[in-house]
């Protein structure tokens, strides 16, 4: 998908831009209980076109001097999107800081698209002329507050969409190392690509920062490896900051189906990996964690089931998501970690007969008949797939109000019973008949 961002200096009104654009999508995302979310980087569409979409602005920067953080953020943007809609206001008019801003996209080459903000009535309009000194051509008019003119400057950034051919579709299996800084990502990604029986066919980077690389395993199966992590940016703030490499994770999770998510067994868990890991859950793809550096513990035969513990005390909701202890150092384990992609892959994009779900969904019925909300009984009448990746089942009964969450857990458990859908999530979603 294209990536537009967002850049201007401060309190030009980027977020509020922002979160218009996103509008509904961000309010209904799920909440998972213990994920701070953080709205830079959403998905977004505007007629029918779907991308993706930075706020630079929240990016948090430390002590940086004002100017600085300016500088980086626009950096950021530069790097990583494909169309950038440089922000300024009408209100307060042209500043040193929009000019040094003005400068770098310049030298960028990037498809620039000028929003004059706080343009909240008919006379402001007039305010806007000053900004044709910037050199980018007309501004448009917005206004943040009333949501008005978004609809001309989104009409021109989708204007300004890269042509992009169609990916082919083939049976390759696209996943991807996430993980906060240092866990170990580009060391297994090295790793996994020098094995000997892996045969790496191409290499190709793509237009925006990810390198795709597809191999062929052992048992024959076709891969493509999206490795965003590897590619490393000058300065700090690639390293330093949170919420970008909370970024680069969403755009690896966005281009693949299957999810692996990396922890430093050295350090532990800490509160980043299980943002990151949150965004892999609500992104519905399939997740398997893998904690590297096992090389580095002292063990006994407690050691590994006690870090399993500890996982699936830290992250419940990836309760579905496999665990394997590897080391990108000493290789161990790296040979598994092909045929399992390949397992929940396949979990992922299964399809159920109706006719064997309803068996299920009847056993479960027999088993545990009764689920009530305030003494409202539910009946449950017919359960069918309606989609995969991840597989999605639609429950009919008569009221979707009085399935209780614990039998919504029941049920699911029970479908996990009866078939193999490790490291996918499966949504179930209750329809009234
Ligand atoms: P990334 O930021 O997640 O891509 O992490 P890197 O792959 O750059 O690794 C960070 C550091 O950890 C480097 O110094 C690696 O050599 C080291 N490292 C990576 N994997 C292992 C491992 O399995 N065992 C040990 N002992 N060190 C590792």
């Amino acid at each position: 998908f294209p990536v537009v961002a967002v850049v201007g200096r401060p309190n030009v009104g980027k977020s509020t831009i922002f979160n218009r654009i996103a509008g509904d999508r961000i309010s209904i995302v799920e909440d998972t209980p213990g994920i701070t979310r953080d709205r830079i980087y959403t998905r977004a569409e505007w007629l029918t076109n779907e991308f993706r979409l930075i706020d630079t602005g929240g990016i948090d920067m430390g002590d940086e001097p004002f100017m600085s953080q300016i500088v980086q953020q626009a950096e950021i943007a530069i790097d990583e999107a494909d169309v950038i809609v440089f922000m300024v206001s009408a209100r307060e008019g042209l500043t040193e800081a929009d000019e040094r801003v003005a400068k770098m996209l310049y030298r960028s080459k990037k498809p620039v698209v000028l929003a004059a903000n706080k343009v909240d009535n008919i006379e402001q309009r007039s305010e806007i002329y000053e900004f044709y000194a910037l050199g980018f051509g007309d501004p448009y008019p917005i206004s943040g507050a009333h949501g008005t003119g978004l609809g001309d400057l989104l009409d021109q950034v989708v204007a300004n969409f890269p042509d992009v051919e169609a990916p082919e579709e083939d049976d390759a299996v696209r996943f991807s190392f996430i993980g906060r800084p240092n866990v170990g990502k580009s060391s297994l990604v090295n790793a996994m690509l020098g094995e000997e029986r892996v045969i790496v066919s191409d290499i190709s980077g793509t237009t925006r920062d990810a390198i795709d690389t597809r191999f062929t395993s052992e048992d024959g199966d076709e891969f493509v490896m999206v490795d965003t992590a590897g590619i490393r940016k000058r300065g700090k703030v690639y390293e330093s900051t949170e919420k970008y490499s909370v970024m680069r994770a969403m755009r690896a999770i966005d281009d693949s189906n299957v999810v692996l998510v990396v922890l430093n067994a050295e350090e532990g868990i800490r509160e980043q990996d299980k943002h990151v890991a949150g965004y892999a859950h609500e992104a519905g793809r399939a997740v398997i964690i893998v904690v590297n550096k096992w090389d580095t513990l002292e063990k006994d035969n407690h050691t590994m089931t006690d870090f399993e513990n500890q996982i699936r005390q830290e992250f419940q909701y990836l309760s579905y998501a496999p665990i394997v202890f590897v080391s990108a150092l000493t290789k161990q384990r790296l040979n598994k970690l092909p045929a399992l992609i390949k397992q929940v892959n396949d979990n992922h994009r299964k399809r159920i007969q109706s006719a064997t779900l309803n068996e299920v969904i009847s056993d479960a019925l027999a088993l545990n008949p009764t689920s009530t909300v305030n003494g409202k009984r539910l009946r449950v009448y017919y359960a069918t797939q309606v989609a995969i990746q991840p597989p999605t089942f639609v429950v009919f009964v008569n009221n979707p109000e009085f399935m209780h969450f614990s039998y919504e857990r029941f049920l699911e458990n029970q479908i996990r019973k009866s078939f193999d859908f490790t490291g996918t999530p499966i949504h179930l979603i209750k329809r009234a008949r």
